[in-house]
Order: structure tokens, then sequence, then C-alpha cells
């Protein structure tokens, strides 16, 4: 029979490789609530018109890596990503007006049908934050800096801040023009991809990996050059405040991202240590305009970035090799007395939070203390006739080789096993 295989790009996930996520997600958690961010969680499967609208036709997650579930009457999908998601979810819930601010995080799967390849998955998951209802530089400067902070504390090097500004909605679209008669000159030379994208997804030929293109894209003109006063104006105070908070940037003219919904400020957070192409760990922007787009009555200023999990994980496995689990205490059985009273004796130190383990099966001493050895257990404690005869037992410490005799109660070796942590 042919052996049923996980689907391309979509990884299992072991104890050994989940250590270092938790500890991600619990210092992406921690750092997020610091800075006032409350966490949403919303459904994985969508309607696909969702993402088209909110995306756009024309970008490449909508154009070529959607997972889609068809049934009769309906196109649904997995979410490749969060934010009109999380957008979808507001407007569902209601009440908002003008004066409406609120700021999210979220963390989980997302799903694209890429090439799968180092850092790149097909279910990946991603960290996000979206801060709604603040027009003001400060609300891109609160999610830049904390986004740094995480990386300052996670320990994660060589970070370069990348920045650039679309200008509002008519200033992207006069830029969009701008760009087009320049592009539209050199069409011939372009990929195909970029022939293709030259009428409805200009912008994104700023992007494009193909060489030929991006040596077109270098001459090509800015948009900070189309910038209108009031968009300078928030630019050069997003710059400024990051410059007081000694953020470093660098300030990428070309920076345009591939989702439809920005406007004003985008940015990338890019790592040229060992990730190859995929060297994006985070991204993201302003974009006013996501509301009305899908649908609500009135609009509302909103920044946001979300991060790929994996590609921190890549990075940061080496700085942390020395994560692994530990046992408190494994019990060792040294005869039918001894198996008699051990599960009893575990599952009363389990309740007063002693990490305790012992083999379930019937095993030889030397089987047995294997296993003490492979579950990194701190203490040993052996349990037999002798033991119980004398209501006495002695905890071995694995590394100091050292002895404590303790009565034989469940509170007694809690108690040992607790003031030696
Ligand atoms: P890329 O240019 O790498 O394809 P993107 O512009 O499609 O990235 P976003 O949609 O902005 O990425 O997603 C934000 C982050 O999520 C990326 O910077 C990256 O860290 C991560 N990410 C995106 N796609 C994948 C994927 N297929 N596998 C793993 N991580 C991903
Ligand atoms: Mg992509």
């Amino acid at each position: 029979m042919v052996m049923i295989r996980s689907v391309r790009g979509m990884n299992d996930l072991f104890e050994t490789d989940l250590l270092l996520i938790r500890k991600l997600e619990k210092t992406i958690n921690q750092i997020f609530c610091l800075y006032g961010f409350n966490e949403i969680r919303t459904p994985i499967v969508e309607e696909l018109s969702l993402f088209k609208r909110g995306v756009g036709e024309m970008s490449d997650i909508v154009e070529k890596e959607m997972f889609v579930i068809k049934d009769n009457e309906h196109e649904y999908c997995l979410r490749p990503e969060n934010t009109a998601s999380v957008v979808r979810a507001l407007i569902q819930r209601g009440g908002i007006d003008e004066s409406f601010s609120e700021k999210l995080f979220y963390m989980g799967a997302m799903f694209r049908k890429e090439r799968p390849q180092k850092g790149r998955l097909r279910q990946f998951h991603q960290y996000g934050v979206e801060s709604f209802g603040h027009s003001s530089y400060l609300a891109e400067v609160e999610i830049l800096s904390m986004i740094d902070h995480l990386f300052k504390e996670l320990k994660v090097n060589n970070v370069e801040l990348l920045i650039n500004s679309l200008g509002n909605e008519q200033e992207k679209l006069a830029y969009k023009a701008l760009l087009y008669d320049f592009l539209i000159l050199r069409k011939e030379e372009l990929c195909e991809d970029c022939k293709r994208r030259i009428e409805k997804n200009t912008l994104r030929i700023l992007d494009c990996k193909n060489k030929t293109c991006q040596e077109i894209a270098k001459a090509a003109p800015t948009c900070l050059s189309s910038l209108g006063d009031e968009s300078k104006k928030h630019f050069n105070s997003v710059l400024e405040e990051l410059t007081k908070q000694n953020i470093i940037f660098t300030i990428s003219d070309k920076l345009v991202r591939g989702l439809d919904y920005y406007q004003k400020t985008v940015f990338e957070f890019v790592n040229n240590d060992s990730l190859g192409a995929q060297n994006t760990i985070a991204a993201g922007g302003r974009y006013d305009g996501l509301f009305s787009t899908l649908g609500n009555k009135i609009d509302l200023p909103a920044v946001g970035l979300a991060g790929g999990m994996e590609r921190l994980v890549l990075l940061l496995s080496d700085n942390y090799q020395n994560l692994h689990n530990t046992v408190d205490l494994a019990i060792v059985t040294a005869d039918e007395y001894g198996r008699r009273e051990v599960s009893s004796l575990a599952f009363n130190l389990r309740k007063l939070n002693i990490k305790t383990d012992f083999c379930l099966e019937e095993k030889s001493l030397k089987a047995q203390m294997r296993r003490a050895n492979k579950v990194n257990a701190s203490f040993v404690l052996v349990l037999g006739q002798e033991e119980i005869k004398a209501q006495k037992v002695t905890l071995k410490n694995f590394n100091e080789d050292q002895k404590i005799d303790v009565a034989l109660s469940h509170s007694a070796i809690a108690h040992s096993i607790a003031n030696k942590k």
C-alpha cells in the first residue's frame, strides 16, 4: 500500500521543533501586551471573496497562491493572511464610528500555494499586529519600535528596517500612472509576469526578482518624488521619531509591498544572515482604505504588520540550542511492591506541581534508568519493598551526585525537590 504523506509544504511539528516556537509565542505575547495590543482569533476558512476584495485580484496571493475550497454554492478558502479577516471581524461585530480605536494582535497558521523551499512553506505561521483608528504617525512608530523591541529581546541580529511611503490614495494613483508611462516604453524587456502586471498591478513590477526587471526598476521614477505636502510631513515625522528612539532604518524608495491595500508608509524588516532569498522576516504598512473596500460605511485609519514564525525559527535555532524539556523526578521501581505504589505516588506528586515520570510498562532497572536519563530527569528515586518497609526513599540528583533521604510521602518528596529547583 502507498504510504500517505503530509501535503507538500505542510510540516508536522514534534516536541523538539515546538520548544523554540513556544518560546517565540510566549515572548511575542508578552511584548505585544506590554504595548497594549489585545489578541484576536479569526477562523482559518473564509469566503474567497474576502481576499479577492481585501488583498486584490491582481496580487500574487490571490492570483496564484490560494487554497480554494468549493462546494455547490460557495467558494471558500484557507486564509493566506489575516489582516482582511481582522477587518472583516470588526466590521461584522459593528459599532465602528469615527472615534473607534483598537489595537489587536494575532498568531496562527496561514496557507499559500507557493513553491516550498527554505523559509517558504504552504502552511506557515504568522504573528501580526493591527492598530485601528490612528491616523497619527505615532501608530507606525509604535508598531516599528515594538517589533524592534521583540527582535532585540529574542536576540535576532543583523536586522535592517527598510521604509518607504507610497503616498495617499490619489498620490499612489498618480505615481502608478507615472510609473506606467516609464515602464510601457520598456515593456518588451520585462519578464513575462511583469508584461502582464503592467496594466493592473504596475507597482508590483518594482518588487520583481528578475534581474532585467530590477535594472529597469532602478531607473524608474520614485514614489517619494510624487508625495504631496501632507504625506511628506507624515513620512518625515515617522522618520524623525524613529531616529529619536534610536531605531535605525534605510529609506528604500522602491519598496512597494505585494498587497493592494497599502498607502503611505510601508516597511519591511530584513535579515541578510542565512535566509537567502526569503530574507523578509516581517512586513507591513498603513492601509487607511481597507474598511470601505470591505464594505464598511466609513473608513478607518489603520497600520499593521505581519511576520513569519518559521523564518525566525531558522534564524534563532543556533542561539537557543540548549532549550530542552526536563523532568523533575523519575521514579524507578525495584520490584512488584514498588510497581504497585508508583502510579499513585506519581499522580500525587504531579498534583503538587512536580513533573514526574515513570514507566507504564514493566521494565528492567537498567531500562528504567536509561529512560530517566533520556527524559532529562533532575532527580531519580528508587521505589521497592525496602523503601516501603522503611517508609523512606533516597532522592538522587542526576548531575551533582547528591543524595537526599526523605520520608516516603508525596508532600515530603515534593518539598525537597521544590527546595532544590
Ligand atoms: P515574500 O516576499 O517572502 O513572499 P510576502 O510579501 O508574500 O513575503 P507578507 O504577505 O507580507 O509576505 O507576509 C509577512 C511575512 O510572512 C513575510 O515577511 C514572511 O516572513 C512570512 N511569509 C510569507 N509567506 C510565507 C511562506 N510561504 N512561508 C513562510 N513564511 C512566509
Ligand atoms: Mg509572497
